[in-house]
């Protein structure tokens, strides 16, 4: 029965249109610390911090003061031709301090999708103005999610997102998912799997011509391709090749980045020595769009050189560095650096433990985190760890029940997803996965 008289004038990103036909939409009206609320008075604990990213709380009143202040004063304003806000100048001070590598330069997007964009953008620049307009090729790898414009969309490696629209554009090759329990050979150590992606990497690199290749991108942890941590020694077994041939690393630290993974940086928990750092997401704990291009010096450097030629940076997005984003991000980190940060440190062994405890469950392959995100892979048989039949939707349907009731968790693959906010208490992970263990059992008695 419909709820909302489906379809309705609003385009659902990444929704399922039978389910909004037949139930409506969930109208999303407000929201408490880790709690939101439905227009019909419903509370759900946000386990996936909306999309990773509202950490700090759905009603943070520091944030939204700042926000107000922040309109008040200056309600808008761009950062073309030499103009800008202080606040963009404060928050690039503070970042490149903060930085996983060495860094001295961030420049301001809308999204993270539009940041790695723009990364893609400057690569091609750097290539054209440094005389090898052939160094194009961009190196990803299956599962990766790193947007969704043209580029962004083929870098991100999910098969549904590439070949609905035709993608990837010629210049991505992406490289096998660094995920030992799915993609490693039989016995095969978490050290010899990255061995053998790096071997991997080097053919790639000799098989094109390192002169090809403008970079590599890597999320420390792979998000949305359904949380999947490096093996042990990945990010080591793989620098040095990068390092040989002159490729630079882009850390797509878009949902790791800020705490999420335990440290600052997911490069920090990984030992990743990135060229160019890509936040966005929780450097505004979603409460303004805003995605940041961190860079080291030498990039930096050769970015200016390269520029030099036009009298400035030939690129630039109306509402970059926005006056009022940027204030918000600095108090995004006040909260970060004050406390919340120190409480994902305190919270992810309890949220892990209760995360791996689920693995005991019979539909549960694998159960899988870092910090304060997790997942839990789906499996018709723990055994062959082969995935119940597409048809069953089983991870869809455990969202579905989740949601039912009272938990926000989301379907990736055959996995599901958590990430709640910084900001958790043990009591409420321990709500969080009570309710995710109830509705496992709901849906396996269902499919059983
Ligand atoms: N990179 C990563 C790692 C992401 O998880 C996402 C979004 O989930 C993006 C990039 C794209 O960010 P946006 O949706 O803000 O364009």
């Amino acid at each position: 029965m419909s709820r909302r008289n489906y379809p309705s004038a609003f385009m659902h990103p990444f929704s399922h249109i039978p389910t909004l036909e037949e139930e409506g939409p969930v109208i999303v009206d407000r929201g408490e610390g880790v709690y939101i609320y439905d227009d019909r008075g419903r509370k759900y604990l946000e386990g996936n911090s909306g999309l990773w990213n509202v950490v700090l709380g759905f009603d943070n009143k520091k944030l939204i003061e700042t926000a107000q202040r922040a309109y008040a004063k200056l309600p808008a304003y761009h950062a073309f031709f030499g103009r800008v806000g202080q606040a963009a100048l404060d928050l690039s001070e503070r970042v490149v301090k903060l930085a996983p590598m060495e860094a001295n330069r961030v420049f301001y997007a809308n999204s993270g999708s539009e940041a790695n964009d723009t990364v893609v953008k400057l690569l091609w620049f750097l290539a054209e103005q440094e005389g090898k307009p052939h160094r194009r090729l961009l190196l990803s790898r299956k599962n990766a999610y790193h947007g969704m414009t043209v580029i962004t969309a083929s870098l991100t490696g999910k098969d549904y997102v590439k070949s609905a629209s035709g993608l990837p554009v010629k210049e991505v090759r992406h490289l096998t998912c660094p995920h030992h329990w799915r993609e490693a050979l039989p016995k095969e150590s978490e050290t010899d799997f990255s061995q053998r992606l790096a071997l991997e990497l080097e053919q790639t690199i000799r098989n094109t011509g390192p002169d090809y290749i403008a970079g590599f991108f890597a999320e420390p942890v792979m998000g949305a391709g359904g949380v999947i941590p490096p093996p042990e020694g990945y990010f080591q077994a793989i620098q040095p090749v990068l390092k040989k041939y002159g490729i630079p690393l882009i850390a797509d630290e878009v949902i790791c980045g800020f705490g999420r993974t335990g440290e600052f940086w997911g490069s920090q928990t990984y030992g990743m020595k990135p060229d160019i750092v890509v936040a966005s997401k929780v450097i505004t704990a979603g409460f303004f769009p805003m995605g940041a291009i961190i860079l080291s010096p030498e990039m930096t450097e050769r970015i200016d050189k390269a520029s030099a030629k036009y009298e400035e940076l030939p690129t630039g997005f109306t509402t970059g560095a926005h006056p009022v984003g940027c204030a918000i991000a600095m108090a995004a980190l006040d909260e970060i650096e004050g406390g919340a940060f120190a409480n994902v440190k305190a919270r992810s062994p309890e949220f892990q433990k209760q995360l791996r405890a689920m693995a005991d469950h019979p539909m549960v392959g694998e159960a899988r985190g870092v910090g304060l995100m997790g997942a839990l892979e789906m499996v018709a048989d723990k055994k062959t760890k082969a995935p119940f039949a597409g048809n069953l939707d089983v991870s869809e349907r455990v969202s579905r029940q989740a949601l039912k009731n009272g938990l926000i968790c989301r379907p990736l693959g055959a996995s599901i997803v958590l990430a709640p906010p910084f900001i958790i208490t043990d009591a409420q992970i321990s709500e969080l996965f009570g309710i995710l263990r109830k509705t496992l059992d709901e849906v396996y008695r269902d499919i059983a």
